[in-house]
């Protein structure tokens, strides 16, 4: 560690002033009163002096503050070994309080940052265990009931062994959601952008889901006809997620012989913006500030068959602003939805 050379001399400039003045004034007395009095002599007293005690002064009181700034320096490294061992050892004041500040700053927020972590850790792990418990007993359920003898009964095997496969495709399906949202929570998720057709994606998800919508008799459509394509820069597979899941949840929250609309719209600034609409349930509107938080629902405790992970929407708005885009949400309960999102055009 080296000494950083921005000194001031301030002190040992006064303190020696003091001292010369102080040993000129009694030299020139003393020498008047007991000898014959010399102005050189007087006069060379006083320089050697007061020279002699700013060395002196200068010299210590450096040595002194840089002990004990050492010290505090050695301390803070012993805490913080990687950051403070390359930093040089000043004498400067104005300085080690910056860095004294700095380094307290740094702590805190690095602290800061490890509670968040370990609350997100505590909370998602609460609610991952909670997620899973349901289907995860279903399964349990179905299969000890066919061994303690339902397997006998053919009808009945296949009842149950289809009920417990359903209840692995839902595991399945929230073991997915929970790795797509950990992944982008952690900043995993690499973007890989390409230039593609905003139409083509839509219709495709469309198709997709047509026969999700057919069940429940949701006309599932444009709002016009789009004979040209819509070129965006984005990347496919994530928008085909967002898309699928609000399109998913414009059915599954849709009512029976609803409809689900699809538009685009260009903005300014070479922007479009895709919005998915339906006339189904709607969100009471102290329920729609909470609906991006993973695993929030609307209807915690009601029948599950309608609902996913929890997780969707979490998925999807992590998603569009990891593409620096945003989304919004307009609904009125018990009328319908929309939900809407920006994208760059190519
Ligand atoms: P889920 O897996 O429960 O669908 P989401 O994150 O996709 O999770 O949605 C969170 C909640 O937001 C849902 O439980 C539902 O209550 C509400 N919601 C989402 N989309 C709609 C919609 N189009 N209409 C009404 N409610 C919706």
């Amino acid at each position: 560690m080296g000494l950083k050379l921005k000194k001031t001399y301030k002190f040992a400039v006064r303190s020696s002033a003091y001292i010369g003045l102080f040993a000129t004034g009694l030299v020139a007395i003393l020498t008047s009163l007991f000898f014959e009095f010399s102005g050189l002599f007087v006069f060379i007293f006083g320089l050697s002096t007061t020279a002699f005690s700013f060395f002196v002064l200068q010299y210590r009181a450096e040595k002194f503050i840089y002990k004990r700034v050492k010290k505090i320096y050695d301390e803070i490294s012993f805490l913080d070994a990687t950051d403070f061992h390359n930093q040089t050892i000043t004498t400067d004041m104005a300085t080690l309080t910056r860095n004294v500040k700095k380094f307290a700053t740094d702590k805190k927020l690095e602290i800061e940052m490890l509670k968040d972590r370990e609350e997100y850790r505590r909370e998602f792990l609460g609610n991952v265990s909670h997620e899973l418990k349901t289907p995860l007993f279903t399964v349990q359920g179905y299969i000890s009931t066919l061994i303690d003898g339902a397997h006998k009964d053919k009808i009945l095997r296949k009842k149950y062994l289809e009920r417990a496969e359903k209840g692995v495709e839902r595991l399945v399906y929230i073991v997915q959601d929970l790795d797509m949202i950990s992944k982008l929570e952690m900043g995993d998720v690499k973007l890989e952008l390409k230039t593609f057709d905003l139409v083509a994606l839509a219709q495709e998800v469309m198709d997709l889901l047509e026969m999700k919508a057919n069940a429940k008799e949701i006309d599932l459509n444009f709002d016009q006809k789009y004979f040209k394509p819509i070129m965006v820069k984005a990347d496919y597979q994530k928008i085909q997620q967002v898309m699928l899941n609000l399109v998913v949840n414009s059915i599954k929250y849709g009512k029976e012989k609803g409809s689900t609309e699809i538009i685009f719209r260009n903005l300014e600034n070479n922007k479009i913006l895709v919005r998915v609409i339906d006339n189904g349930e709607g969100i009471e509107k102290h329920n729609i500030p909470r609906l991006f938080e993973r695993f929030f629902r609307v209807d915690k405790s009601g029948s599950r068959s309608e609902g996913g992970s929890g997780l969707g929407l979490a998925i999807v708005k992590h998603i569009i602003e990891a593409h620096h885009q945003k989304i919004f949400v307009k609904s009125t309960f018990k009328k319908g939805s929309e939900f809407s999102f920006t994208l760059d055009k190519a």
